[in-house]
């Protein structure tokens, strides 16, 4: 009769899986929702900035609940790095989870990635400065019961304890003098933020690696081959992203970053999945009959710099790969403005000339003109409200 009573060594408890089995299935469930959130997003093809306004709305959400109490998975950077490929879709490794975490930070971006981490330790010192401030003593009652009761079973299941966990997070904490005092001292100054994205800023300044946004971008246009003053054009391309960031909407920032970051799909940037499928590298999808499927070709290529004369009275002395990635001298912010409403416009029809069937002949200048008339740049400083009137620009 008891042969088929079963018996299971975990069971859910409020939420939580509790049990001496529990510790492989605590995390199971949540991570395997992130992934698929994370899918779904990116199935959507929203483009950077939406995807990332989800990741942060609905899709680390998901882990949220159960990093209350439980140790993180020694697999969670490689499925957060899963759901930044997924996100951040493009060729190769273009971005790396340190960029995308300081998209906000170093580039002016609206929004920048969240590193699951430090998520983590902050929704832990919330719990641990609300609901379980008692949780090193507890922690401390469990450690004397295991060694006055002498050799017990499951040691995993008691290492892993909810307050044992808890407690290792506020040593971690305290380790860079952030406790509940702290936090709330600081909240003084940050106005309406919460404890826990207070705790999260303090967590992510005192134990993020440090990030060099000047040595970044001079690793990213070694491939671009300018020629500039190094350290200047570094310096200009940061300036730029602060001027897009104030008057052009984030798609136009999204494409200039994915731009210098050399981040645009393209066949060149593919090449070694053509080679695996039999492929070679198609030519130029503007139809100019010079250079191959390149962002580095098309920042030159005759039918993009053709259209852009006419329509924005751009000199062809102006066409050189300084000036495709706004770092050339003597540049004006309308100038820069408007190539970077250009730069858009290219990222569009290059993305549609490559996906059209191969009858259908689109005529490349006439995409251009229409993707560059709908790039959104405005003269209104989006943060003042204000009219920036050493501005004057046509599209
Ligand atoms: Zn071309």
């Amino acid at each position: 009769m008891w042969t088929y009573i079963c018996v299971q060594t975990y069971g859910k408890y409020l939420g939580f899986w509790v049990g001496p089995g529990s510790t492989d299935h605590i995390w199971t469930k949540p991570l395997h929702k992130y992934l698929q959130r994370a899918k779904e997003w990116a199935s959507l093809n929203l483009g950077m900035f939406f995807n990332l306004l989800a990741y942060k709305t609905f899709i680390s959400s998901v882990l949220s609940f159960t990093m209350q109490l439980a140790e993180d998975p020694s697999t969670l950077l490689d499925y957060s790095m899963t759901a930044l490929r997924l996100l951040l879709a493009g060729p190769g490794n273009w971005i790396t989870i340190a960029d995308a975490s300081h998209l906000k930070s170093a580039f002016c971006f609206p929004i920048e990635f969240t590193p699951l981490q430090s998520l983590s330790l902050a929704i832990k010192a919330r719990i641990l400065a609300t609901i379980a401030p008692d949780a090193s003593i507890k922690a401390r009652e469990l450690e004397h019961a295991l060694i006055t009761y002498g050799r017990r079973t499951f040691p995993t299941w008691h290492q892993n304890c909810f307050f044992t966990t808890l407690d290792r997070c506020r040593s971690t904490l305290q380790e860079k003098d952030i406790t509940s005092s702290t936090v709330k001292a600081c909240m003084k100054h940050t106005g309406n933020l919460s404890f826990q994205n207070v705790a999260r800023q303090m967590i992510t300044s005192r134990y993020g690696v440090c990030y060099y946004s000047e040595s970044r971008v001079r690793q990213k246009l070694v491939c671009w081959k300018l020629s500039g003053i190094p350290g200047l054009q570094e310096r200009r391309i940061i300036g730029n992203m602060r001027l897009l960031a104030d008057h052009a909407p984030p798609r136009v920032q999204a494409v200039y970053f994915k731009a210098v970051w050399n981040g645009w799909v393209t066949d060149c940037r593919m090449r070694t999945l053509l080679t695996q499928k039999g492929k070679s590298v198609r030519p130029c999808v503007l139809r100019c009959g010079l250079g191959s499927d390149s962002l580095q070709h098309y920042a030159v290529c005759n039918v993009f710099w053709d259209s852009l004369v006419s329509l924005l009275q751009i000199s062809t002395g102006c066409r050189s790969r300084d000036f495709f990635l706004l770092a050339a001298d003597g540049m004006s912010k309308e100038l820069k403005l408007q190539l970077a409403g250009a730069i858009y416009a290219l990222h569009r029809g290059v993305q549609v000339l490559r996906h059209a069937d191969c009858g259908c002949q689109l005529n490349p200048r006439a995409l251009l003109q229409c993707w560059v008339k709908k790039c959104g740049i405005r003269l209104v400083n989006k943060h003042t409200n204000k009219q920036d009137r050493t501005l004057s620009i046509t599209f």
